[in-house]
């Protein structure tokens, strides 16, 4: 049998190597602790749940949904953006609210939108991966913007050339950031709208950790420079705010045109987000946020710990103020594949290599807060016996 081309040009998901050594090492009987993927340890608040479960029972939910996602959940959407950020959102009659499978879905299927053969999208090094790879499969080049931890790993447009400018099309841009932990002001964003005017480019503003921070640090929206919603769009989730990566609801908000261009896209393709799980996500919206600061409290205390032991091990971290990440720059002399290996092997603590989210990733390790206490501890202590040895 004989695949697409297409499919050739998707590199190995970087997570599923990563599981797949850690595999090998549980298959010969040794425990691994995991700072290696970023998913929420901490369950789904329990009223939430408990509206999706009236939800299941009700016949309505049983068929197809609608299309567009429901209007209650549209309406939910604008008003949680007006009351977080005081971002305005239409819909309808226009559409500047779209639900989404899950964000992922919709940052991967925005590519296939926006991009033709030949056309250049601006990918931030290091990134989440589903940027460049839903480029290549839709057919458009990668022009990759280093993320260097001297310009606080914000992309500087200064130095893209100008043949790569007359090609682009399409900007990605992650605030609060994965992988490097860093945050952008809304000076960023606004120097974002400057430069996607001047060049006529579309911004993606991939968001989804704009609600776990710390320190007292209040994340922004891209839509809150007045003129962002003519150059782009705003992903979201439900999937850190509320841990609820497992029930897969999304959203995408702002341009109206290029909104619509999705909904039609993905139309094609999906049937929309089964109900129950739309009306569990109005609940999480629309309730009172109270969970949040807590959960952040607590987060926050074990990126405290994670720093730390770091540290004390050797390693040179910036303390992030949001997101699920620790950054760490590893020591000299080793690759970061090769310094994951050997945390791996030494002492059974699985991280991610920088290097497996763009090259400008060298040199560095990524690991996650988001292990239940047990194991978490455990990896911290495990990490603090490499203290006599660097
Ligand atoms: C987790 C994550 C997503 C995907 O979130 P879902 O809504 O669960 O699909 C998108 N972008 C980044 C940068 C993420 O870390």
């Amino acid at each position: 049998m004989r695949l697409s081309r297409r499919l050739d040009k998707i590199p190995p998901y970087l997570f599923v190597e990563i599981n797949r050594k850690i595999a090998e090492k549980k298959a010969k009987g040794e425990d691994v602790i995991s700072f290696a993927i970023g998913d929420p340890d901490l369950p789904t608040p329990k009223h939430i749940i408990d509206t999706l479960c009236a939800a299941a029972y009700d016949p309505a939910n049983h068929r197809y949904p609608e299309t567009y996602g429901l209007p209650e959940l549209c309406k939910a959407i604008a008003e949680w953006y007006k009351s977080r950020f005081n971002v305005t959102l239409d819909w309808p009659p226009t559409r500047e609210v779209l639900p989404l499978i899950g964000s992922k879905e919709g940052v991967g299927h925005m590519s296939f939108c926006m991009l033709d053969p030949g056309d250049i999208a601006l990918v931030p090094d290091p990134g989440y991966p589903v940027y460049s790879v839903s480029t290549l499969l839709a057919g458009g080049e990668i022009h990759y913007m280093p993320l260097l931890e001297e310009n606080g790993f914000l992309p500087d447009f200064d130095v893209i050339p100008k043949a790569v400018l007359k090609k682009a099309k399409l900007l990605w841009i992650c605030y609060p950031n994965n992988p490097t932990g860093a945050v952008a002001d809304v000076d960023f964003f606004r120097k974002v709208v400057q430069f996607a005017r001047k060049h006529d480019i579309a911004v993606c503003h991939d968001a989804p950790y704009t609600e776990v921070a710390f320190d007292g640090y209040k994340p922004h929206s891209f839509l809150e420079v007045p003129e962002a919603k003519e150059v782009g769009v705003e992903f979201h989730s439900l999937s850190k705010t509320y841990n609820m990566t497992g029930w897969r609801i999304g959203m995408v908000v702002g341009n109206a045109t290029m909104v619509d261009a999705l909904f039609r896209f993905k139309s094609n393709l999906d049937s929309g987000i089964p109900q129950a799980i739309q009306i569990a996500a109005i609940e999480a919206l629309t309730a009172a946020q109270s969970e949040i600061p807590q959960r952040n409290l607590k987060y926050q205390q074990r990126r405290d710990r994670l720093v730390n032991a770091l540290e004390e091990i050797g390693l040179k971290v910036t303390r992030p103020k949001a997101g699920f990440y620790i950054w760490a720059k590893i020591p000299r002399g080793y690759t970061a594949v090769q310094y994951t290996a050997e945390l791996l092997d030494k002492v059974g603590v699985a991280v991610t290599p920088g290097i497996g989210y763009g090259k400008s990733g060298e040199g560095y390790i990524r690991l996650s807060i988001t292990q239940p206490d047990d194991r978490f501890n455990e990896g911290i202590r495990r990490l603090l016996t490499l203290k006599n040895e660097n």
